[in-house]
Parts: structure tokens; C-alpha cells; sequence
């Protein structure tokens, strides 16, 4: 889509702090970070939130959860201390960015309820 600032990213029309990519996805810092560790990971395919997964994203969706994030945190070595996974999806749930991204966040000790 081409005026989404995330596509933009993912076509690198915009600067980011790449961390992970590959034929599908790529993982890049926010910008205004909330953890020691706050990564945005992002499919190259414009999909808005998770009300937009087509049946044909399924396998996406899994590479995200099943390949790439656990990837991210052993590379990062988080995955035994921990971290928390969020899709904000909508205006009640705090998305602010309409393109679907999972933020992975670790490095300090999370609160529940998140807010
Ligand atoms: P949301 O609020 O939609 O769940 O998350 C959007 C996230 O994108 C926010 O944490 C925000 O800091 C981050 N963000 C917004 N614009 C940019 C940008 O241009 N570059 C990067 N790296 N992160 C961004
Ligand atoms: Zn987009």
C-alpha cells in the first residue's frame, strides 16, 4: 500500500534499524521503544490487522510465531528470562500503525494488566 508507513519500511523507502528479514517478513526497533528490547516484526504484505488474515495467510502467520520469533529471542537471548508478544488490532486495543505487526518486547520484568 503506498502510503503506509510500514510497507514503506518494508520496501526500505524508509529508513529503519533492520534486524531480521527474509522473503516474507521483516523485524526492524521501534522507533519509541517500551522494553530494553522492543522489536516490530512485520509482514511484507500489506495486511491490516489481524481482522484482514485471509485463509491464505495462515502460513505467514505461522512462520511469525513458529520460525521468526523464536529465532529473535534465542538470538537475542530473551527466550529464558522471557518476553511478551502483542498484536494491538484496532482503536480499543492501541494500534496505531494499520499495518499488522507483532511487537516483541523483553530486557525488564513485565506488568499485567498491560493498560
Ligand atoms: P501500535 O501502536 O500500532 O501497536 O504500534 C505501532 C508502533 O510503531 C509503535 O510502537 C511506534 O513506536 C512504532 N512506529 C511508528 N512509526 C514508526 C517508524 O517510522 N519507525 C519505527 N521503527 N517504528 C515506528
Ligand atoms: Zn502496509
Amino acid at each position: 500500500m503506498s502510503d503506509c508507513i510500514f510497507c514503506k519500511i518494508a520496501n526500505k523507502e524508509i529508513d529503519s534499524n533492520l534486524i531480521y528479514e527474509d522473503e516474507s517478513v521483516v523485524a526492524f526497533s521501534d522507533i519509541n521503544p517500551q522494553a530494553p528490547t522492543h522489536i516490530l516484526v512485520v509482514p511484507k504484505k500489506h495486511i491490516g490487522s489481524i481482522n484482514d488474515f485471509q485463509e491464505v495467510d495462515k502460513d505467514l502467520a505461522a512462520h511469525i510465531l513458529v520460525d521468526v520469533v523464536p529465532k529473535l529471542v534465542k538470538d537475542l537471548k530473551i527466550d529464558e528470562s522471557g518476553y511478551r508478544v502483542v498484536i494491538n488490532t484496532g482503536e480499543e486495543g492501541g494500534q496505531t500503525v494499520p499495518h499488522l505487526h507483532v511487537h516483541l518486547l523483553g530486557g525488564r520484568k513485565m506488568t499485567w494488566p498491560p493498560g
